[in-house]
């Protein structure tokens, strides 16, 4: 079995970069979050759910959550023990619970009930970080936004696209690459790169299309030919 392979150390050019991700946006042109939701609450609560736990189990787990909890308002009067044992198979359930029913508490006190639309307020709510504000504002209010998680990492680096050592690196490199109104979009078409092909730990460099430009696809390619 071949050794983890480390990220490359040097970035491509920008015009490579733009090429990567003209390719991926062909790839994946009606990529979108595999996240069930309505509306920008429930969207908040299932990327806050979705933490270390898969998008299907989010996506068993909400409907009974929203069916009892249908706005922040309901959400923000909840019973702690009943909203961890209605999102236990989430994992993490006690700081899960804690943080939607805080931030349901505070959208409540500061926002009449919704969720806010800039990214300030969003971030300012319990539990929510840059990314889940990113996510909450590409994704239900259709904003410039771009967020980074452990798949957008992997495939950006692998990629050369950044030698960022923080998301917010990533954010900054990647976007750098692209008109503002494709941010939103690219974030999906990272993701389900990273999940269908460039995987972790070992990408799928045989099959992928971006292989005759990607350091790393190079790199791996080489070594199943010489064998070294
Ligand atoms: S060539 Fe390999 S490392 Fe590069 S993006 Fe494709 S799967 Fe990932």
């Amino acid at each position: 079995m071949m050794a983890k392979i480390p990220f490359p150390t040097k970035k491509v050019t920008q015009a490579t970069g733009k090429q990567m991700l003209a390719r991926l946006e062909e790839m994946y042109p009606n990529a979108q979050t595999a996240l069930a939701f309505s509306n920008p609450y429930q969207l908040l609560v299932a990327v806050a759910l979705s933490a270390q736990c898969t998008d299907a189990r989010v996506n068993m787990t909400t409907p009974a959550l929203f069916a009892r909890y249908p706005d922040a308002k309901a959400l923000a009067k909840a019973k702690l023990d009943d909203v961890e044992s209605m999102i236990k198979s989430c994992g993490f359930y006690h700081a899960k619970a804690r943080n939607i029913v805080a931030a349901a508490q505070a959208m409540v006190e500061r926002h009449g009930g919704e969720v806010p639309s800039d990214r300030v307020a969003l971030e300012a709510l319990p539990g929510v970080g840059r990314k889940t504000a990113s996510v909450v504002l590409a994704v239900a209010f259709e904003k410039a936004a771009f967020a980074v998680d452990t798949h957008v990492f992997r495939v950006a680096h692998r990629l050369g696209l950044t030698l960022g050592k923080t998301p917010l690196d990533v954010e900054r490199d990647v976007t750098a690459l692209l008109p503002r109104e494709k941010w939103r979009h690219a974030h999906h078409w990272l993701i389900l790169h990273g999940r269908q092909i460039c995987k972790a730990p070992m990408p799928l460099c045989g099959i992928c299309p971006l292989a005759d430009i990607c350091p790393t696809g190079l790199l791996v390619l080489k070594k199943k030919r010489t064998g070294r």
